[in-house]
């Protein structure tokens, strides 16, 4: 089999693994929240419906973003790699430090979309809609404005095309990225000690806690999501939480910010709110 052969194979069997890790990964999730719940979890109704609407803005998203990309992300990412678009193919690196730089630079560049998301009014009017979820669970992880999921999309293969990142990589990458955000947003007891000891190296669910907390300078804090040496390097890092005490944001708690189509109006309903 050719070299372009074998790259396609390879690619073919991570976008299955990719697809495999967002369906299982949320189920695994579920039944760890099942088994191993924080301390006054309760499974209400409250709680299903939350979990619902969460689903609907998910499902939307996904119908939105195929249409507006359809196939032609994987069509993208392979004709840059055979190409040998972005700066990396520049350099005379071995495949294993081109392949590693890529992944790191690649990480690096959605911790930067993701500060913008924080910066920008724009973006951040999208993105609060997954900081407004006044719970973290499984649901959490897929609570994303379409528009936004469309944006951090572009933004990706820009970052791919810069940086010269080959399609399996960014597929890695991916994978990763949904299992770290899975791990992250599980509402389940955690050991704060090995919390801390994996804290020095990747993105801990104790750290993203913060990342949620309705506090501003605890929001506008800790990015990451593999690699926590973004936020070190960055000096945007806090501290692992002790306890997920409270999620949110305050200027959109009321119930008519939670429903799926509640959601999808933030970005317009909420763009006079002064303290959001
Ligand atoms: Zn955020």
């Amino acid at each position: 089999m050719s070299d372009v052969a074998q790259s396609f194979a390879l690619q073919s069997e991570l976008r299955q693994i990719a697809n495999l890790v967002l369906l299982f990964g949320f189920v695994l999730t579920l039944a760890g929240e099942w088994l191993l719940p924080p301390p006054g979890t309760r499974w209400d109704r409250a709680r299903f419906v939350h979990g619902a609407h969460n689903l609907a803005l998910w499902l939307i998203g996904v119908v939105f973003v195929s249409i507006v990309f359809g196939s032609t992300v994987w069509a993208l990412l392979q004709w840059l790699q055979m190409r040998g678009v972005g700066v990396l193919y520049f350099a005379p690196l071995p495949g294993w430090l081109h392949a590693v730089l890529a992944f790191a630079l690649l990480d690096a560049a959605d911790y930067v979309f993701h500060r913008l998301s924080h910066n920008l009014r724009w973006l951040w009017l999208m993105h609060a809609v997954h900081h407004s979820d006044p719970r973290v669970d499984a649901t959490t992880n897929l609570r994303q404005h379409p528009l936004h999921l469309v944006l951090t999309q572009s933004w990706k293969i820009a970052a791919c095309a810069a940086i010269g990142v080959p399609a399996w990589v960014y597929l890695v990458h991916e994978i990763l990225n949904l299992a770290f955000a899975y791990w992250h947003h599980a509402a389940i007891r955690w050991p704060r000690v090995l919390d801390r000891a994996l804290s020095w190296l990747v993105v801990t669910p104790r750290l993203h806690w913060n990342h949620h907390s309705p506090v501003q300078e605890r929001t506008n804090s800790n990015y990451g999501v593999i690699l926590s040496c973004w936020d070190r390097a960055f000096a945007t890092l806090t501290p692992p939480a002790e306890e997920p005490a409270q999620f949110g944001l305050a200027a959109l708690a009321a119930p008519r910010w939670h429903s799926a189509f509640g959601m999808l109006a933030t970005p317009w309903r909420a763009r006079s709110l002064p303290r959001l």
